[in-house]
């Protein structure tokens, strides 16, 4: 569940951006739609506690994220929070295997290998498990990103913008792939996006439009 009420953030040397009210069901779609600059990136970071809103209301499976400071707040997105970043953001240095155990440290648990291998497995490239990220072509990559977001069985999974310079076909595997997954963990399902692609993909999905005039206070 995420509920957002006269949600604002200001950035110290930008612009201050103001955010329609949405409430979105545990288990929900979200449709996070608008153009570069309208704000998405913006909206992500706040609804993951990694941005502090300047005012307004969040509650992020159930979880007032207000109160949360410093490593309470980074435990808590490490539980609660599954993210697919635009730039799969995976550590070259490790293997595909290692960069799942570090959702462990991030959230202060002991690490579960078995619920490692599950992941990896559920999105079809446990056989990668040893693999350094960059032997991954981009589709595998892709997946073990996705399979990093979900061991934990987040209750927000978060994805920005999963479909950019993807052809058609990939597009619509990427869409299916996260439906999936937030549908084993029970989560809400966030998807930021500006690909029409998307939106058709999901269809039947709310919406949250921003749009950078509205918002830029
Ligand atoms: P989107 O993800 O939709 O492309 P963003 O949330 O990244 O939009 O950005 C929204 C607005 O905030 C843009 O005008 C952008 O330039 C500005 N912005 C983003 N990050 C920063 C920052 N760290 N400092 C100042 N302005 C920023
Ligand atoms: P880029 O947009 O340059 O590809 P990223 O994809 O890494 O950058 O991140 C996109 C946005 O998602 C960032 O603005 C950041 O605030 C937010 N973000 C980064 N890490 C997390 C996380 N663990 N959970 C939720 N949001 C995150």
């Amino acid at each position: 569940m995420i509920q957002a009420r006269s949600l604002a953030y200001r950035y110290p040397q930008g612009p201050a951006l103001s955010f329609p009210d949405v409430e979105v069901p545990q288990g929900g779609t979200l449709l996070l739609q608008g153009r570069s600059g309208a704000g998405k990136s913006t909206w992500l970071a706040l609804v993951a506690g990694l941005l502090t809103p300047t005012s307004g209301q969040l509650l992020v499976a159930g979880q007032d994220l207000a109160p949360l400071r410093g490593g309470e707040r980074d435990r808590w997105r490490g539980r609660s929070i599954g993210f697919l970043p635009q730039k799969l953001h995976l550590s070259d240095a490790l293997s595909v295997e290692r960069n799942l155990s570090l959702v462990y440290f991030a959230a202060g648990l002991a690490e579960d290998k078995v619920a490692v291998r599950a992941a990896l497995d559920a999105l079809g490239v446990a056989d990668l498990a040893h693999r350094l990220p960059g032997q991954l072509s981009g589709g595998q990559a892709q997946r073990v990103a996705l399979a990093r977001a979900t061991p934990l069985q987040p209750k927000v999974l978060l994805a920005d913008e999963p479909t950019a310079s993807l052809d058609d076909q990939a597009a619509a595997a990427a869409v299916t792939l996260l439906r999936e997954a937030a549908r084993r963990c029970g989560a809400t399902l966030v998807v930021a996006t500006h690909d029409a692609r998307v939106r058709d993909a999901l269809r039947g999905a709310q919406v949250l439009p921003l749009v950078a005039e509205q918002v830029a206070a």
